[in-house]
């Protein structure tokens, strides 16, 4: 079955149509991008697939399994792990508590900040805390383990979003914006990250991303939303060749 699969999804609030037929097929183990116009429903889509929104019409399956009314923890748990438009760390916690956290949730045990590590040193390294260190060291981040994640830089923070990920084991991936405030020089590592993320794990991916030449090479069909509908899904050269998709962002260009 499809690793995701929406079908005739929609939203109304108050009145408001926010999402209307909203269908998508994700192939397992497959990186697919999602644009649109500000305001597009590209977050709510999110919203709704991690389980955050509740939609008034259709259904999400993961696996072929219905999990439109499944609990955010329960779609964790079966590995669907997201990141927010805004920051989804812990500022206080350090880099590898943060990461730590995620993966004691993998390795079976209770989330619980008395376990850690001592920040003083001499960290006694049980199963979680190797298995953050290993997520830490893919990502590139083993220079700032004790630093508090609210002090590292927004390149950093996006690259520690993603060593929660690996921390979590997640199987579907939903990354917002993940290149928003990322420095310019640092969007290529990012995108290493994210390919090196998919590769490795064999995990789907989802990511919202406004600039299309980011997602050229990198994911293998892009969904287009506009007004709360997804108006194309192909590959980036087809999307970026698509008549339909060049006049939706024309028309919403000023
Ligand atoms: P995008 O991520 O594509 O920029 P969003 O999914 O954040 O768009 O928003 C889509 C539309 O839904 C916007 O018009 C937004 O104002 C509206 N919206 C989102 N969440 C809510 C909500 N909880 N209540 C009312 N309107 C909402
Ligand atoms: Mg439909
Ligand atoms: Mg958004």
């Amino acid at each position: 079955p499809s690793a995701l699969r929406v079908e005739n999804l929609g939203l109304q609030i108050g009145g408001a149509t926010i999402l209307k037929d909203v269908d998508l097929d994700v192939a397992p183990g497959s990186l697919v991008g999602v644009i649109g116009p500000n305001g597009a429903g590209k977050t709510t889509l999110f919203n709704i697939v991690s389980g955050i929104m509740t939609p008034t019409a259709g259904r999400v399956l993961m696996n072929g399994e219905d999990i439109t009314t499944m609990s955010v923890p329960a779609r964790a748990r079966a590995g669907l792990g997201r990141t927010f438009q805004t920051s989804s760390l812990f500022p206080k916690l350090s880099v590898l508590e943060n990461v730590r956290l995620a993966a004691q949730v993998a390795v079976g045990r209770d989330y619980s900040l008395f376990h850690f590590p001592s920040r003083a040193g001499g960290a006694k390294k049980d199963a979680a805390t190797q298995r953050a260190l290993h997520n830490l060291d893919e990502v590139g981040l083993t220079h700032k383990l004790l630093t508090p994640a609210g002090d590292i830089s927004h390149g950093d923070k996006r690259k520690l979003e993603i060593a929660v990920l690996l921390a979590m084991d997640s199987k579907i991936v939903l990354l917002d914006e993940p290149m928003a405030g990322v420095a310019s020089g640092d969007v290529t590592g990012l995108v290493d990250n994210i390919r090196e993320l998919q590769e490795r794990t064999g995990c789907t991916v989802l990511m919202v991303e406004h600039h299309i030449d980011v997602l050229m090479g990198l994911v293998e069909k892009v969904a287009v939303m506009y007004f709360g509908s997804i108006i194309a899904f192909d590959s980036p050269a087809e999307i970026m060749a698509n008549p339909l998709v060049q006049s939706a962002y024309l028309g919403t260009a000023a």
